[in-house]
């Protein structure tokens, strides 16, 4: 990274592909995951929305952060597809259009692009905390960085909190039951079960803040 305290746009391209290359490690694991309360596909989705949107935004000529994640946003869209597509996609789209102009992203701009993709996140997809999906995640993250962004804390220590905080969430949602997308038809028999795509956030965020402090 460039400078410590800011990420820039060409930052942002390679924290995404840093995401892609974490989703694809955790592939199989992503899977299995998605099979036990779903139907399997998460891990290739996740994955071939995340290697495309990696592409995508390596080859923009003037990758501000806020094409980045408005790019990384539309690409998942098209390449997950579905109703998981669209909400994971909502949030990076979400958080782009919460840093239009800025040329880098402190601690306050992380906390804001976190704040606005959750909210297109619950837009769109109608999650609320404790339903068993990403929001589990996220919710948890978002409140991390509000503290972070609170104290003033470098980004590494921001994004480090918001990872283990998402971990912290999605190990959570294997005790609850599923309210909302495929594991909701399963009721009760989705308790004991970790949700896939809160898992994904988790994966994502950590993998965000190991590039950092790299
Ligand atoms: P699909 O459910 O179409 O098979 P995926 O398997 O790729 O798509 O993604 C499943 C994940 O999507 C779930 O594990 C959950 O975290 C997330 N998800 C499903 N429905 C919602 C929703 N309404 N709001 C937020 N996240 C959701
Ligand atoms: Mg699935």
């Amino acid at each position: 990274m460039t400078d410590m305290d800011a990420l820039s746009g060409r930052d942002l391209v390679a924290i995404i592909k840093a995401m892609a290359d974490a989703v694809q490690d955790q592939r199989d694991y992503l899977a299995a995951l998605d099979s036990m309360i779903g139907d399997g596909d998460h891990g290739a989705n996740i994955v071939r929305a995340m290697t495309a949107a990696s592409t995508q935004v390596a080859a923009l000529e003037s990758p501000t952060p806020a094409v980045v994640l408005r790019t990384t946003g539309r690409t998942i869209i098209n390449e997950m597809g579905g109703a998981a597509g669209v909400i994971f996609g909502s949030f990076f789209r979400g958080g782009g259009r919460a840093v239009v102009d800025y040329e880098r992203i402190d601690v306050h701009g992380l906390s804001m692009i976190m704040d606005a993709g959750l909210a297109e996140v619950q837009k769109r997809g109608g999650a609320k905390p404790g339903g068993k999906t990403m929001v589990d995640a996220l919710v948890p993250a978002v409140q991390a960085m509000h503290a972070a962004a609170a104290a003033n804390l470098p980004i590494a220590e921001a994004v480090r909190a918001a990872a283990e905080s998402a971990k912290a969430g999605a190990e959570a949602t294997t005790g609850m039951i599923a309210r909302f997308g495929r594991a909701k038809y399963l009721g009760e028999r989705s308790l004991g079960y970790q949700d896939a795509g809160a898992t994904s956030v988790a994966i994502m965020l950590a993998a965000w803040a190991r590039e950092i402090e790299d």
